[in-house]
């Protein structure tokens, strides 16, 4: 599923394109893509004539803005997907088209979804502003600080890694770039969020922050799913340290990946990198016992 990075890649290209575009025609092919509205042909009714002003990224929506800041949100989800040209794409890779937006340029969008888990919303401005106020922070604005990502964390007692899922508690962030941020951090993700100490919050929102801008210069992790408009792959795959990488060996110590269930998604992570607060405290203890025990020998 496309996260931060992904979406924001195809924002860039969307909203370079499309930039002062008017949509002349839409054609909305199945219903279930309209997230909002009672039908594919009010949807399709309202976009026409529309100019676009800009496309922007909120988490992992994309929001198409248009005159007196109404929007169309869109979410890709799984296999959701754009392609723009004057022709129809190639039918191998685009097989599931079921949005067409004609242009004033000549141009068609194309929006194809096999598995239509994702659609569209029209939004009114304030319907806009409440969808996005109820997202966490971004965690590349240049304001989101280590203390905002503490405080936020220090609110939940839910693993780490599922906190960082948490769309209210910061957005865009998934499956892949939680695991990888926790693994460049070396927290465990099963730790409590609200158990970190202020060195780890700091390393972690420095790795969220590093994986995602490394991600995003890569254009995104193309696993099997994701392509960026046209049919781009990313190339962040072949620099994951730890997603999808179970009995791998660790690029960090050599020792195996593991790979565990929290909340119904896969998390990846390095039993030796990654260790478990418990485990650190019971080797703390156990060392100071063998300090002790070598003092009161005289050693
Ligand atoms: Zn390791």
């Amino acid at each position: 599923m496309p996260e931060l990075p992904e979406v924001e890649v195809v924002r860039e290209t969307l909203d370079r394109e499309l930039r002062q575009r008017t949509i002349r025609r839409a054609r909305i092919r199945r219903r279930d893509i309209v997230l909002n509205l009672s039908s594919a042909r009010d949807l399709a009714r309202r976009l026409e004539g529309q100019r676009i002003h800009a496309v922007e990224r909120r988490g992992k929506n994309l929001a198409f803005r248009f005159e007196g800041g109404r929007v169309l949100q869109s979410q890709l989800r799984m296999t959701g997907r754009f392609a723009l040209g004057r022709e129809r794409p190639d039918r191998v890779r685009y097989r599931h088209i079921v949005a067409e937006f004609d242009l004033d340029d000549g141009r068609t969008l194309y929006y194809d979804d096999m598995r239509r888990l994702g659609g569209f919303r029209w939004l009114e401005k304030e319907e806009w502003e409440a969808v996005a106020g109820a997202l966490g922070p971004e965690p590349l604005d240049r304001r989101f600080t280590a203390r905002d990502l503490a405080s936020t964390l220090a609110g939940s007692r839910a693993p780490v890694k599922n906190a960082l899922l948490d769309q209210r508690r910061i957005a865009g962030i998934g499956n892949i770039y939680a695991s990888e941020a926790l693994f460049r951090a070396r927290i465990h993700p099963a730790r409590s969020a609200a158990s970190l100490t202020g060195t780890e919050v700091a390393a972690l929102h420095r790795s969220v922050r590093r994986v995602l801008r490394e991600a995003l210069r890569s254009a995104g992790t193309t696993l099997r799913d994701f392509r960026a408009v046209n049919g781009r792959s990313g190339r962040f795959q072949q620099r994951l340290a730890v997603y999808g990488r179970q009995g791998a060996p660790c690029r960090r110590c050599g020792g195996a990946i593991e790979r565990i269930v929290q909340a119904g998604r896969s998390t990846f992570f390095c039993p030796t990198c990654q260790v478990p607060t418990h485990e650190k405290r019971r080797a703390a203890a156990s060392a100071a016992r063998r300090r002790s025990r070598d003092a009161s020998r005289g050693r």
